[in-house]
């Protein structure tokens, strides 16, 4: 069967190629999924003359933009204690609420909202850390966003894993349920320096290298944090995971 085929003319487009070419009356032209062509709008609406058109109304179009870290089920928690200093937030409102109100029900309507959101402005990739991923899995798929989602690893109970030890196996059905799909893409996450072990740090990065996935974790957030590993570990956060192993 032959592909839908449509032009998006009358933009400013941006197509941040190598050689950061942009065109101010472009258009682009779409088969099925795909982009098969850009330029010009005079010279792509003459070669495509069957295709649908999609007028822009003379704005600015760019490829999607991509957000490298969020917690996305957490637009439920928005203004929730806002302006504290990150250890008082975590550990005095943040990880309390997750523990009293995080389940299978919250991640799903919390990242609905934020697939609305990122649509909204223009973000079509992000990389999410947070708990109960196969739920948030299944409602980006059908945003039709690109997510790669990791469970948040960390050295105390959470919402959705007993101990670090059960962790591993639940995160290692995560990853293997999601592993070929064309939109999501299982990731791994340790939480920070200084919610997680040596050995949990290690062993998440070696996950994330047994499926050849990404890894992510936070790293120096906080001058309270770069002071505490350097006071337990004599050496900044940095120096510390790369001593691990961790960033390589
Ligand atoms: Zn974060």
């Amino acid at each position: 069967m032959e592909e839908k085929m449509e032009i998006i003319r009358n933009c400013h487009l941006i197509t941040m190629d190598r050689a950061n070419t942009s065109y101010e009356n472009g258009a682009i032209v779409i088969e099925g999924e795909k982009i098969i062509d850009v330029g010009d709008e005079f010279s792509v609406t003459a070669k495509y003359k069957d295709a649908e058109t999609i007028d822009a109304g003379g704005g600015i179009v760019v490829p999607g933009f991509i957000d490298t870290h969020t917690h996305s089920a957490m637009t439920l928690f928005r203004g929730m204690a806002d302006d504290l200093p990150l250890m008082d937030w975590l550990n005095n409102h943040i990880f309390p609420a997750e523990s009293k109100f995080v389940n299978r029900e919250f991640v799903r309507d919390g990242a609905l909202i934020a697939a609305a959101e990122m649509i909204h402005s223009g973000i079509t990739t992000f990389l999410d850390m947070y708990f109960f991923q196969n739920e948030a899995a299944k409602v980006f798929k059908m945003a039709g966003m690109r997510a790669f989602l990791s469970e948040g690893l960390i050295n105390f109970p959470t919402p959705d894993m007993k101990s670090p030890i059960d962790a591993f196996d639940y995160v290692s059905n995560f990853i293997e349920n999601w592993l070929n799909d064309d939109l999501i893409s299982p990731a791994v996450a340790a939480h920070a320096p200084y919610t997680c072990s040596d050995e949990l740090l290690v062993k998440s990065r070696e996950l994330a290298d047994k499926y050849n996935i990404v890894f992510n974790i936070h790293l120096s957030e906080t001058e309270n944090e770069v002071e505490t590993i350097l006071k337990e570990k004599g050496k900044r956060p940095t120096h510390y995971l790369n001593e691990l192993g961790i960033l390589k």
